[in-house]
């Protein structure tokens, strides 16, 4: 299966195409944020690209200015839920002992709590 394929076969690939419902707060030409399922923090939101790439195990195989945008996005999300004063995270975990669950590249973004370090 092509990364491509791999990435839209997955709960986030079907939240993209609007097939599964999803508290989106910011959406443009290629990504979306929406919050997390299982919020880990008062704000937990989940920012991905609407194209497919699996992870960031393939960034070599992504545009470059995607990946930065998504990084943008994320720094207009935490704007947004009022985190900038305080401090955030963004956290990409890749693969299976980085605790990749979905294979669809996506940034967490978390804050509203003093965040501890090292991550479990
Ligand atoms: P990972 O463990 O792959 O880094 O993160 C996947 C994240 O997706 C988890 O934090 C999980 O709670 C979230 N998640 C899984 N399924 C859904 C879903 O259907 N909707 C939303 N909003 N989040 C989900």
């Amino acid at each position: 299966m092509k990364d491509a394929e791999r990435s839209s076969d997955t709960v986030f690939g079907a939240i993209v195409r609007g097939e599964i419902p999803a508290d989106i707060v910011y959406e443009d030409e290629q990504c979306i944020a929406f919050r997390d399922l299982n919020p880990q923090a008062p704000t937990h939101v989940l920012v991905i690209p609407r194209t497919g790439i699996s992870g960031l195990q393939q960034a070599d195989q992504a545009e470059p200015e995607l990946l930065g945008h998504l990084l943008q996005v994320a720094q207009a999300v935490a704007r947004q839920e009022g985190l900038e004063a305080d401090g955030w995270r963004v956290v990409v975990n890749v693969g299976e002992a980085g605790g990749q669950t979905v294979e669809h590249l996506h940034l967490h973004v978390l804050g509203g709590r003093q965040l501890t370090w090292p991550p479990g």
